[in-house]
């Protein structure tokens, strides 16, 4: 994998250049524990240049672009995307730690998501209202400005099509804070945004580390938007520090996201979403479905069916594509066997393997399935972030709701059900932003807006809701008598 770009560059105002300190960090890949390059080690001083350089875009050749000129840019970025799928795909699995074919997946939806807000870009509208005679009354959805993006380490290509994409769409100037365990596709992405012929400025990238380049950019009081994915603990800083400048933020958090199953579904159907949902991207998945409802009279059955599912699952090194990679890091890999360690012998009741040629450096975790776990218990209340599952019995619609809502997250939960009335019920009661309904995730759709409630964060990313959260609206009052 050798990227057609410097790794360890800051991409400021349409320019890629040596972080102001001069000093990188290692680039670590997940699946051997080696290091293979070297990344910028950006901090206050890139920031500072890249949101200089992403307010000069907006006063300049970007902010004068219209919504279809920026909708074309964004189209172009998408089929360049496209073009380079196999790099990309390559680049996101060996830093990620991720299969292949997930990484794949993952270059499909950036690509999707360039398309679908290059179709949206012109085709956000203001209203007319009704209001005293005399007057004329119509709203304006203007751009905010310079918009601050830190993505996660996990879905890299994912977030930042979705969030960079309806930011660009409605004609914000962006700067991107990628992680530091992973900012690859970031980089690429930036350089794609170059050739696609964005003016310089409007897409500006700066890795480094969360508590300097993050810091720094959530505390600049230059940005108007604040868009963050990733932990709990972290998102409290960012909304601490956006409360400074007064600006709004977006927070895409964690979860524990439940799965129903009444006795009534058609678990053929639901077992490879009950099983896969958990275990993709080894779990390090903030909408993974870890903790699985299963009414009483048919426990047995699936936790049998899924325990078998489980033995049969590989981990192995992103580019073997097997079932599931390593995690990202050894710190990851401590979490989870903190949390496996909490679970008694009879509690793991089906596990998974690592394939015996995994490096021994890499930080693979084999997946593991429990039961036996009270609702309020740790390993069923806390985000454990790897490739671990719960399972739990209920009695009745009433008894699932209560398990399903008793956590303090709320991202996404499905119901899996042949009664339709039952179905509308839950999809109106369950605590979350997004409820599916004999399915788990619809595929990732794009166009779906998604966000959480509670400690999951608040504001909603993907589809138009993104747009208008990117956007700021003014009314226009005219009085002519
Ligand atoms: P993290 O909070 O440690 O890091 C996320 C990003 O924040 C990184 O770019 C990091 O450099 C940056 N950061 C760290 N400290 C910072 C600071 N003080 N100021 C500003 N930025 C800072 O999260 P993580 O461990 O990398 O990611 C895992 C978490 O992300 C999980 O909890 C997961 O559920 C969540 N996540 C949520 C979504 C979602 O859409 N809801 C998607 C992916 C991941």
């Amino acid at each position: 994998m050798t990227p057609w770009f410097d790794t360890d560059k800051v991409f400021i105002g349409g320019r890629w250049q040596p972080p102001s300190g001069g000093e990188t960090l290692p680039m670590m890949d997940p699946s051997t524990g080696q290091e293979i390059g070297r990344i910028a080690r950006g901090g206050p001083d890139d920031i500072d240049a890249a949101v200089t350089a992403a307010r000069a875009a907006l006063d300049g050749p970007w902010g004068k672009l219209t919504a279809a000129e920026r909708g074309r840019l964004l189209a172009r970025l998408g089929a360049l995307v496209t073009e380079n799928a196999d790099a990309l795909a390559e680049m996101e699995a060996t830093d990620v730690g991720k299969p292949l074919t997930q990484a794949r997946a993952d270059v499909t939806a950036l690509a999707r998501y360039c398309e679908f807000y290059a179709g949206a870009a012109d085709k956000v509208m203001g209203q007319t209202i009704p209001f005293q005679q005399g007057f004329t009354v119509y709203t304006l959805r203007e751009p905010i400005g310079v918009t601050g993006h830190i993505v996660p380490w996990n879905y890299p290509m994912q977030i930042i099509g979705r969030s960079l994409g309806a930011a660009l769409a409605m004609g914000n100037a962006c700067v991107l804070k990628p992680a530091e365990e992973a900012c690859l596709t970031a980089l690429a992405f930036a350089d794609l945004a170059r050739q696609a012929g964005f003016p310089e400025g409007a897409v500006n990238v700066v890795p480094g580390l969360g508590a300097e380049a993050g810091a720094a950019l959530t505390a600049h009081p230059g940005i108007g938007h604040i868009s963050f994915t990733g932990s709990v603990a972290t998102g409290r800083l960012v909304q601490a520090a956006a409360a400074q400048n007064v600006v709004p933020v977006t927070l895409e958090l964690g979860g524990k996201s439940p799965q129903l199953f009444f006795a009534d579904a058609d678990l053929d159907a639901a077992l490879p979403f009950l099983v896969n949902t958990g275990l993709q991207n080894a779990g390090q998945t903030c909408s993974a479905s870890s903790r699985i409802l299963v009414e009483r009279p048919r426990f047995e059955e699936i936790a049998d069916r899924m325990a078998a599912a489980y033995r049969a699952k590989v981990a192995a090194p992103a580019m073997a594509d097997r079932d599931l990679g390593p995690l990202i890091s050894a710190r990851q890999k401590e979490i989870v066997e903190g949390y496996l360690d909490l679970a008694g012998q009879g509690q793991r009741i089906a596990e998974g393997q690592i394939a015996p040629d995994a490096p021994e450096g890499g930080h693979y975790v084999a997946p593991v399935l429990l039961a036996g776990v009270a609702p309020e218990d740790r390993l069923a209340q806390e985000e454990i972030f790897g490739p671990v599952q719960v399972l739990i019995p209920f009695d009745d619609e009433d008894h699932a709701a209560s398990i399903a809502n008793g956590t303090p997250y709320g991202l996404v939960a499905s119901v899996w059900s042949a009664d339709g009335g039952r179905q509308m019920r839950l999809a109106k009661r369950l605590r979350a932003g997004q409820v599916f309904l004999n399915n788990y995730g619809a595929a990732g759709g794009v166009e779906l807006p998604f966000g959480g409630t509670g400690l999951s964060g608040h504001g909603r990313e993907k589809g138009f809701e993104a747009l208008y959260g990117f956007s700021s609206l003014k009314t226009v009052a005219a009085h002519h008598g």
